[in-house]
């Protein structure tokens, strides 16, 4: 490690209605602008995904809220204290699907909600998104009342009720609301408050086997380098228990698809930590919070493009079932989140349903439908626990929508 920088111990996702405000406000926290994903920090394995790590600093000095900054110095000129790097998960700009913030929340240990006060509460992700923390059960959340620089006062405070009659209810009943400006940074210091006092760093045991989910994978090879000059695959993800060194054998589920005799299974992959990053520096160890890439002595042309995406890591032999149809108990929503005339229909026997179990995402096709219970048979088979929660999507027009949660069984 160098400078600075101390490995983030907690991921925070930003969810919320498109241009709210997410992106402009993971800049005001930590300086960087996630939307960017250059071909040259791939390169350099410092695989972004939306990422951005911010270090909360505090100027002893000044009372509270003042006190809270991520500034390295404070009014006075002295040097302010470093009190815990986070790191901000967000969802891409373009990205709406349902899915893409389902597979962040599994790595989230907390959210901050972001809500316009510039349009009437809520809009169609502002409940989205808020269901999905619900089902997930993402708790510890802090709801940021953004772009208070565009509106007056009468305004803010209606739009302040109206968000306190939408939460009501809700999993985030009783997270702070806290009036900001991203663009301004106006009352970052308040923000960094509630944050500490409402996202807690989980508890983790030190002793527990890795288990490392993979939201990317890549090839990180210049076209047409010799293969004695090529470097291994290189696996992006998080690190939810346990602590992963360099040097450590791992293994991948599901793995592969081998082909034998005109049949084709699924087989785990082995291979060993060649090089750990973390918030973009080269680390020996990594413990849970954050983004890292690693290198591994995985052939590149099985990780190039994300062929691995969605996928688990860890000690060898320590992995929950790879799964290629299974049960699971069903709880429908009510209704169809955004469209409050819609009721949701019984999952059916020979429809498609888009799943979300960790990181991965993939089509399964009910086989058996029964009453708050369904097997399905899966065009990618998954890695995951009995008892894992899984997001169940089903087509809905021209896009897939969440209809409920269910619960692998067996
Ligand atoms: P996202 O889609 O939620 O990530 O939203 P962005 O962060 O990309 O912001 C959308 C637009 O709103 C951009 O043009 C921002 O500059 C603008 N914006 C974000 N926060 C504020 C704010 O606090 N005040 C004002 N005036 N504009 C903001
Ligand atoms: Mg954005």
């Amino acid at each position: 490690m160098t400078g600075n920088y101390a490995q983030p111990e907690v991921n925070i996702g930003l969810v919320g209605h498109v241009d709210h405000g997410k992106t402009t406000l993971v800049q005001a926290l930590s300086g960087e602008w996630t939307d960017q994903h250059s071909e040259e920090m791939k390169r350099g394995i410092s695989i972004r995904l939306g990422y951005a790590d911010a270090t909360f600093r505090q100027c002893p000095g000044l009372d509270e809220p003042e006190r809270y900054t991520v500034d390295e110095t404070c009014p006075d000129g002295s040097e302010s204290e470093p009190l815990r790097t986070v790191s901000f998960v967000d969802a891409p700009g373009h990205e709406t699907l349902m899915a893409t913030m389902l597979s962040g929340a599994a790595i989230m240990d907390g959210a901050v909600l972001v809500v316009s006060a510039t349009d009437p509460v809520p809009q169609a992700q502002t409940e989205e998104h808020l269901m999905a923390l619900d089902i997930i059960g993402i708790d510890n959340i802090v709801v940021a009342q953004n772009k208070i620089d565009l509106v007056d006062r009468e305004q803010a405070e209606r739009n302040y009720e109206e968000i306190q009659e939408f939460v009501e209810g809700t999993v985030a009943e009783d997270a702070p609301v806290v009036p900001i400006s991203a663009q301004q940074e106006v009352n970052i210091d308040l923000l960094i408050q509630a944050v500490e006092e409402e996202i807690p760093t989980p508890e983790r045991d030190p002793d527990a086997d890795p288990r490392m989910h993979v939201a990317r994978s890549f090839d990180i090879n210049r076209p047409g380098t010799e293969w004695d000059g090529l470097v291994g695959g290189v696996l992006g993800g998080s690190l939810v228990e346990g602590k992963l060194t360099s040097g450590d054998e791992i293994e991948l589920r599901p793995g592969r698809e081998v082909e034998e005799g005109g049949e084709t299974r699924w087989e785990s992959i082995e291979t060993d930590v060649r090089s750990l990053q973390a918030g973009g520096e080269t680390v020996e160890e990594v413990t849970p919070g954050g983004l890292l890439g690693v290198g591994t002595g995985l052939d590149p042309s099985l990780t190039k493009g994300d062929a691995l995406a969605g996928q688990v890591a860890g000690t060898p032999g320590t992995l929950p079932p790879t799964w290629e149809q299974f049960t699971m108990e069903v709880d429908l929503l009510e209704r169809l989140v955004g469209l409050d005339d819609q009721d949701i229909d019984d999952i059916s026997t020979g429809e498609p349903l888009m799943l979300t179990i960790g990181t991965a995402t993939t089509v399964g096709s009910v086989t058996s439908a029964r009453e708050g219970e369904c097997e399905v048979a899966l065009k990618r088979p998954v890695c995951a626990p009995e008892g894992a929660q899984i997001a169940i999507n089903r087509r809905i027009g021209a896009r897939w929508r969440l209809i409920g949660v269910g619960t692998l069984t067996g």
